[in-house]
């Protein structure tokens, strides 16, 4: 993976130069599949294809390129005494799920009860989008986002709420679009304490 650097999208590139930092057996793979869909990708309009595709995965994917755990390393411990919950919501993801590469789209609530230590609340936003730019499961991108503010914070509580669509079932198989799936991870007094769960659940709009 290390050999496959990152394309500026925004350059101007005609024809092969388009490519040239692509590795071939990348836009080979994107041929075939476009011949396994049943069109041919010599045809005028896919040629440039395979360069798009390559470039946009690896945008889809970036979350590989980093520890989604390090956008938590600046914590904030001056917290003015303040004792309640923090939340952010209907934080937008896309993701791909990993049995069909295909995009799950949904949003995120993430919030935590802090013990000692707050962190900036974009940072929230970042560790979702590592997680979510990845091959993934929703149960997993929920647990992974909720285990990384558990470790790297202390709170007293995490509570994840993930609802997304999941092309695979929508654009395939049994269900129709507008089918939502819902996940949820609490820890801590979010998990132990009913009345703590059902606050934060108030809060996320549930
Ligand atoms: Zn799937």
């Amino acid at each position: 993976m290390a050999d496959y650097h990152t394309h500026d999208d925004d350059e101007p590139l005609t024809g092969e130069d388009r490519d040239a930092s692509i590795p071939a057996d990348v836009l080979d793979a994107v041929r075939t599949l476009i011949r396994w869909a049943g069109d041919d990708p010599q045809r005028e309009g896919l040629l440039d294809t395979p360069g798009r595709v390559a470039r946009a995965w690896r945008e889809y994917f970036r979350g590989y390129e980093e520890d989604p755990r390090d956008h938590l390393a600046r914590t904030f411990e001056e917290v003015g005494g303040y004792d309640e919950i923090v939340l952010l919501r209907d934080i937008p993801f896309h993701s791909h799920c990993e049995h069909h590469m295909a995009p799950i789209i949904g949003k995120a609530h993430v919030a935590y009860l802090p013990r000692d230590r707050v962190v900036g609340i974009s940072k929230l936003a970042r560790v979702t989008q590592g997680y979510a730019k990845r091959l993934q499961v929703q149960e997993r991108l929920t647990a992974e986002i909720a285990d990384a503010i558990w470790d790297r914070l202390n709170p007293r509580g995490v509570a994840v709420v993930i609802e997304a669509s999941h092309a695979c079932m929508s654009a395939r198989g049994v269900l129709k679009p507008g089918v939502t799936m819902t996940t949820s991870r609490m820890m801590g007094v979010f998990r132990e304490d009913e009345r703590a769960r059902e606050e934060v659940l108030k809060l996320m709009g549930y």
